[in-house]
């Protein structure tokens, strides 16, 4: 035995017998949950987020107010629910399609697996003692003296030689003394197939997903026939809301999302219990991008730098033309340079929603039987806090051309005009009307800004501001 011992002879390789994998909800196979489950997050998480408009709840954190939900928006809610069914009974169809011809996960190769990379840790450490003599250290003599007091060290450091490390192994009747591991190389093998693979194939498929969609929703941007043929449609929310998340055309929704996620999951060799994650993961995620609040304590705001705020840019007539990566990453817009350059987004956001409160008020005026919208207090100094205006203080600011910025917004105004369907002409002029009237109170007063008497209601919003050096960004044109 001690020849045995002594020697690089490596430890077995554990027999296995393959099961189905129990489902995750007795009685639902995981092929079904897996195509039930994204559904379910959706309707259930934008859900939370429409109960949190409807009570007003967070008001301070609101990308827009209430009246531009209400005047902005060339979609009604029933469109918007209507496209979005459509888009996952597509995806549902796709995904049963694709699952038919899935073997389902098996369990009972666990041990094997981990064996196996165990198995592959042995082997690299055969290199220790030469790596030891590159820096002319004696691998046997120092394994020699850590073999009393570090036992497993003194093994790695002999070259995976573990004098004495055996286990007994029975089959078909007869039991063998053989080869074993080292606890620590079994506990590292483990860690590499529980966490490090999943951590990379999620990785993996993140990457894929972002890559996939930037190019695709870049596309669509870049030629007029795409754009006005399919992705205009999800362009006619300039005032995002969470269950608008997936209001697009049939074909891009099955192009963009239920392509692209597959494909990710393909290709990084996800199970299918882990693919149900990553669906349900991805749906939360642009669920969470169109919510309409840039939440502080929102974890997926919080850890991603695609979050609402970043993609709420690029529903605004003069961002349309930036910001295209989604749903979890903006590499590629400052890889690229189609990273909005404009910094300061407020004075934007804040004319955009004088101009949705002129537009509200003069219905109320006309409508007497209309009660009165109570206006929800709007603080956009708050909103310089949050992640939304952090462009401004970024360092790829410092590198912008002169003169970009308004080019992004004026070809980004551009694109809206193409789409004559969903306002066109309209969206801008309401813009340009409000812009007009900034620039006049400028002129007016760099220390104090008046509003119209039309403003109804919005003077209370915007009084607790103070209005020192007038609105900020206002651009001369
Ligand atoms: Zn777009
Ligand atoms: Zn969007």
């Amino acid at each position: 035995m001690s020849s045995l011992n002594s020697s690089h002879e490596l430890p077995p390789l554990p027999e296995y017998t393959l099961i189905p994998v129990p489902p995750l909800v007795p009685g639902i196979p995981d092929k079904y949950l897996e195509l039930l489950l994204p559904i379910i997050a959706y309707w259930a998480f934008s859900m939370l987020f429409h109960w949190i408009d409807v009570n007003d709840y967070f008001a301070k954190y609101r990308l827009h107010t209430p009246a531009e939900v209400l005047k902005r928006n060339h979609v009604s809610r029933y469109e918007v629910i209507r496209d979005v069914v459509i888009q996952q009974i597509v995806q549902t169809a796709v995904g049963a399609a694709i699952n038919y011809f899935e073997p389902e996960d098996l369990l009972g190769k666990d041990d094997y697996t981990i064996a196996v990379w165990a198995t592959r840790i042995r082997v690299a450490e055969r290199a220790i003692p030469s790596l030891l003599g590159l820096l002319s250290v004696d691998a046997h003599t120092l394994a020699n003296n850590l073999a009393k007091s570090h036992l497993a060290l003194s093994g790695a450091i002999a070259g995976g030689v573990y004098p004495g490390l055996t286990q007994v192994i029975t089959t078909a009747g007869v039991s063998r003394i053989v080869p074993g591991f080292a606890a620590w190389e079994l506990k590292l093998a483990a860690a590499i197939y529980h966490v490090f693979i999943p951590a990379i194939q999620f990785a993996a498929a993140v990457f894929i997903l972002d890559t996939w969609q930037y190019f695709l929703h870049r596309a669509m941007h870049m030629n007029k026939w795409l754009y006005t043929t399919f992705h205009s449609r999800h362009h006619r929310l300039y005032v995002p809301y969470a269950f608008g998340a997936l209001y697009n055309h049939p074909f891009e929704g099955f192009l963009l999302d239920t392509l692209g996620a597959g494909l990710a999951w393909k290709v990084t060799g996800m199970t299918l219990r882990q693919g149900m994650w990553f669906y349900t993961g991805s749906t939360c995620k642009t669920v969470d991008d169109h919510c309409g609040y840039a939440l502080p304590w929102d974890p997926l705001q919080y850890i991603f730098p695609n979050n609402a705020g970043y993609h709420d840019i690029h529903h605004q007539s003069w961002g349309i033309k930036t910001n295209f990566s989604q749903p979890f990453f903006t590499f590629w817009d400052h890889l690229l340079g189609t990273v909005w350059t404009g910094g300061d987004v407020s004075a934007r956001y804040e004319r955009a929603a004088n101009a949705a409160q002129n537009k509200l008020d003069s219905s109320v005026t006309n409508t007497s039987e209309m009660s009165d919208p109570s206006p929800t207090p709007y603080d956009f100094k708050a909103h310089k806090k949050n992640e939304l205006f952090e462009l401004a203080e970024s360092p790829i600011m410092a590198k912008i051309p002169a003169g970009k910025a308004k080019l992004q917004a004026e070809t980004s105004q551009q694109q809206v005009l193409a789409d004559k369907e969903g306002g066109g002409m309209s969206v801008l002029r309401e813009e340009l009307e409000e812009e007009r009237a900034a620039e006049k109170s400028v002129r007016t007063s760099n220390h104090r800004r008046t509003a119209s008497n039309s403003l109804k209601g919005l003077r209370q919003k915007v009084g607790s501001l103070g209005r020192k050096g007038g609105i900020i960004g206002v651009e001369k044109r």
